[in-house]
Formats: C-alpha cells, sequence, structure tokens
C-alpha cells in the first residue's frame, strides 16, 4: 500500500512538472523582452469609428484586446475578411468561420463581424502561402478588393483601421500582406480628399525577440502536427527553413516591422482567451501553430506573459507623398 501512495505520488509530480514545463519554454523562448511606448493615438480620435479589415477571420486575433476596449469606450467597430479562394465557397471551413465569428462579433460587441463575398485570389492555390511581390497582380484581385476596402471606408468612415502589416504579413502569409497593401494603397489613392476619414493604419507585429521565439523555435517544436499541404510545399520549393525565414528571402525582409505602440490588456485577457474558444476545432487546430500553448494555461496566466497587443502605427493622413 505504501509502494502505491509513493507511486502515486510520483506520477502526480511527474504529471505537474510536464504541465509546468511549456510554460518554462514560452519564459524563456518566446516571450517578448522589448519596451515600446504605451499608446496614446487612440485616446485623442474623436472620430471614434473604426474598421479591422484582416484576409482570414483568425487574423483579427491581434487586434482584439484593444478592439474590445475600443467598443467599451463607445466606439463604433466593424470587422471584415474575405474568401481566401473561389473553389472554397460553402466549404466547412467558411461555415465554421461564419459561426465563430458571431460568436466573436458577440463577445468583442462589434456592429459586425462579416466575411465579405469576394476571393482574394483569382485561381491560385491557397497552400501557395510566400507569393512574391512580383506575382501579386497574376495571383491576387487587386482592383476588386480594393474597390471593396474603398466602399468599406466610404460607408464606415473608419478613423483607425486594424490591419496585419504590410512587410511579411506575420508569418509570411502573402494573403495578409496583400489585404494590407490594399488599405495602404487605397489610403494613400485619396487621402488628399479632406473627407477621407482614415487617420491611422494599426497593423498587428510580434517584438523580434517573440516573433523568433514563435517562428523558429515553438514551430520547429510543432512541426510534427504540420499540415501535409505545407510540408509538401517546403519540399517542392526545397526549403529546409520555417516559413517564417522562407518569407524573409522572398520579401527581402528581416521579419515583421517593428512595433511603434504597446497596447496594455491587463483587464481583457479574458476575451483573447474566450476569442480564441470560438473558433471549431478546425480552425483551433491552426491557431495553435501559432499562438503556442494558448489553449494550456488559464488566461491570467498565460497573458501574463503575453500582457500587450504590439502595432506598428502608419499615420495617414501626416504622410509625405512618396
Ligand atoms: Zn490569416
Amino acid at each position: 500500500m505504501k509502494k502505491l501512495k509513493k507511486w502515486i505520488i510520483i506520477v502526480l509530480l511527474f504529471g505537474i512538472l510536464i504541465y509546468w514545463l511549456p510554460l518554462l519554454f514560452l519564459k524563456l523562448d518566446v516571450q517578448p523582452d522589448e519596451n515600446y511606448p504605451e499608446d496614446t493615438y487612440l485616446d485623442t480620435i474623436d472620430n471614434k469609428s473604426a474598421l479591422i479589415i484582416v484576409a482570414h477571420h483568425d487574423d483579427s486575433y491581434g487586434s482584439v484586446a484593444a478592439a474590445k476596449w475600443l467598443c467599451s469606450q463607445g466606439w463604433d467597430v466593424s470587422a471584415f475578411y474575405f474568401k481566401a479562394a473561389p473553389f472554397l465557397k460553402d466549404s466547412v471551413r467558411e461555415v465554421n468561420g461564419i459561426n465563430s465569428a458571431e460568436k466573436v462579433r458577440n463577445l468583442i460587441g462589434l456592429r459586425e463581424f462579416t466575411l465579405i463575398d469576394q476571393p482574394l485570389r483569382r485561381d491560385s492555390p491557397v497552400s501557395d502561402i510566400n507569393v512574391p511581390y512580383s506575382e501579386f497582380a497574376t495571383t491576387f484581385r487587386i482592383d476588386t478588393i480594393e474597390s471593396v476596402i474603398e466602399n468599406l471606408i466610404a460607408v464606415h468612415q473608419p478613423s483607425v483601421i486594424f490591419t496585419t502589416d504590410d512587410i511579411i504579413g506575420l508569418y509570411g502569409h502573402s494573403d495578409h500582406v496583400f489585404v494590407s497593401r490594399a488599405i495602404l494603397n487605397v489610403s494613400k489613392r485619396i487621402k488628399s480628399n479632406d473627407a477621407f476619414p482614415v487617420q491611422l493604419i494599426f497593423q498587428y507585429v510580434m517584438p523580434p525577440s517573440e516573433a523568433e521565439g514563435v517562428m523558429n523555435k515553438y514551430l520547429k517544436l510543432h512541426s510534427f502536427g504540420t499540415p501535409w499541404r505545407i510540408r509538401k510545399l517546403i519540399r517542392e520549393r526545397g526549403f529546409s527553413e520555417s516559413i517564417y525565414n522562407t518569407a524573409k528571402k522572398i520579401y527581402h525582409c528581416d521579419g515583421m516591422p517593428l512595433p511603434d505602440i504597446q497596447f496594455r490588456i491587463d483587464t481583457l485577457s479574458k476575451y483573447k482567451r474566450r476569442f480564441l474558444e470560438s473558433w471549431a476545432p478546425s480552425e483551433k487546430k491552426n491557431i495553435r501553430r501559432f499562438i503556442p500553448f494558448c489553449y494550456l494555461y488559464p488566461h491570467w496566466i498565460y497573458f501574463k506573459m503575453f500582457n500587450y497587443e504590439y502595432f506598428r502605427v502608419i499615420e495617414i493622413q501626416n504622410q509625405n507623398d512618396n
């Protein structure tokens, strides 16, 4: 009996140790160690209207706490995302996305979280992730998507637009780059118009230490679960590196652009967690790949380490014409 007790205690202690090991990994290898100025932009804007425009529904994760805070301050916030490709119409993924987006709309208090019925791509496979800039014109439906964005801006009159970055698109996804560039193109084209409402574009990014930790350390750990399509892509293109490193070469950059500001999410972390819970199991599988161990710990432990959303801020009204 004594022996059995001893073994139970050993197994329990071992289990506890295993449970906390990922947290140690996150602490040592992923938690950002940079500091940026706290956001002072959002509090000073009179026109309290914002849009989140992203390629895919789950890309809104990076600005979800900021969006929740804006809604609590009386802002009118709506979110939009696109179909990845024409042949995905009515797929399970699309239906799951619509259901999850509705849950997120309620959770955050968004006016709407809507799938735009326009595919981003002409007919290239969605598994072709790192499309070079030079192939954007032949891959993406630039004119259509830009006119959709122009229309969204005209209807919603946002002072701020949240999106992903236009250099490497978070981990190197060209859909993200394309949508972000389309927003910038529209803004640059019509900013000279006095009635143009957009003042700021907030691009969700990670500080370099977090980006390298997630993309080059965690993803290697996680690569056993890499979807076959990405494995195939890596094999076909002869890449033995992470998607992120490959994208750095294709987009000629050192990684995501540096943040200009950080937005503290202390009291908002439970919404961030509930956002993650709102997705269908198939989406969660994908989310797990880029938000390490995000379902393993309570939000008040996990987000103590990841206590900020980081943004590169582009001031549209003050930009030079170049
Ligand atoms: Zn995405």
